[in-house]
């Protein structure tokens, strides 16, 4: 498929997460862009871990309960969780506790169904035209019905997973030069499902919005602007928060 005309501009590495924060407020996606994140968070910390264990289970096979606290420090000793430690404020106790809520959702991860696994963690990168990258991490790839589906694990709600999604199988389809016959993300810890099956006209739609997403981008850049600032429930983890009034304003009503 064709990835449709952008502006000329700087080079861009465009993830799934950068496009999703994006949508919600442009300033805070163009602050990441440059290297501007917002507070570390338990529930991310958390989502992490358990990101890390389901992907060695997959790998490897499954963790014996007794292996599991040993398998959460290596993996945290292992990757950039061991910074987040300090930010976090993290005290033994309450990594233990963590650790704790880990072990429970991987206990419902492991009755998950693994025929037809073909990897973890899969790295996607392709150039979808002169200077734009699309990048991202799938959690899971498995055969399904003569092709692929791409799989991401949620540890809460499934929040934005449909955008999130169509955004992977725009960008499989890119660099495979063949759709995902499916696209599933499902709660671990709530047991919600989503599931789709990405036609022509929805990857060309998602190549639209994306495209969309670019032109925006390189538009501020070109302008030397910070974006459009859109408050919301995401302020909380904006790295901008102090500075910014919409922010404040909208964390003030949440409050
Ligand atoms: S604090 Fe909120 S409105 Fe301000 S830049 Fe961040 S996400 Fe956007």
């Amino acid at each position: 498929m064709d990835f449709p005309p952008v502006r000329d501009g700087d080079e861009l590495r465009l993830s799934a997460s950068t496009y999703l924060t994006y949508r919600q407020c442009p300033a805070t996606a163009l602050a990441k862009l440059e290297g501007i994140y917002g507070p570390e968070t338990l529930p991310g910390f958390r989502g992490n871990l358990a990101h890390r264990v389901f992907a060695r289970h997959l790998r490897e096979g499954p963790i014996a309960a007794g292996d599991l606290q040993r398998v959460c420090r290596e993996e945290i000793g292992s990757s950039a969780l061991n910074y987040k430690l300090g930010p976090l404020g993290m005290k033994p106790s309450g990594l233990q506790r963590v650790i704790g809520e880990v072990q429970e959702l991987y206990e419902r991860f492991r009755r998950f169904p693994t025929e037809g696994f073909r990897g973890a963690e899969v790295a996607l990168d392709v150039e979808a035209t002169p200077g734009v990258n699309l990048v991202g991490s799938v959690d899971a790839v498995f055969d399904d019905s003569g092709g692929v589906k791409l799989v991401d694990w949620k540890t809460n709600e499934l929040g934005s997973a449909a955008e999130q999604l169509a955004f992977y199988a725009l960008v499989w389809t890119l660099q495979e030069g063949t759709p995902p016959v499916a696209v599933e993300a499902v709660s671990v810890g709530s047991g919600e499902r989503f599931v789709a099956h990405p036609d022509a006209a929805d990857l060309a739609a998602t190549a639209r919005d994306v495209a969309a997403v670019v032109d925006g981008i390189r538009s501020v850049w070109a302008s030397g602007g910070t974006g459009e600032r859109r408050g919301g429930p995401w302020c909380r983890y904006c790295g901008m928060l102090d500075g910014c009034e919409e922010g404040q304003a909208a964390v003030d009503l949440l409050d």
